[in-house]
């Protein structure tokens, strides 16, 4: 019988572990700011689906009329990168012009 106690004892002690990671896990991501951070993106990219698979699809005009049109599979972080290194638009920029029209 002295077995099973002990198991009855590491069983519980699991759950409470399995409760700290969880709670852990909420607080990184309200440090993150979830998806929020990345939203911006959206203002020059489009979501398009081929396959089922997700691209960002870049809408920002290089000529009048004419959009860049580059393509990127499930990665925002390319996306940022791609606007500040081609088209000059930072996050920071964003921000400050939508802070400016409210
Ligand atoms: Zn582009």
């Amino acid at each position: 019988m002295s077995s099973r106690d002990k198991e009855n004892v590491e069983a519980s002690t699991n759950e409470h572990d399995d409760a700290e990671t969880s709670n852990k896990k909420t607080k990184v991501d309200n440090i993150r700011g979830g998806s929020n951070v990345r939203s911006w993106i959206w203002l020059y990219f489009d979501r398009v689906y081929i396959s089922d698979i997700r691209y960002a699809v870049c809408k920002v005009e290089m000529v009048k009329g004419k959009k860049c049109g580059v393509k990127y599979k499930n990665s925002t972080s390319n996306c940022s990168t791609h606007l500040s290194n081609v088209h000059g638009i930072t996050e920071d920029q964003v921000q400050n012009k939508m802070m400016q029209n409210q």
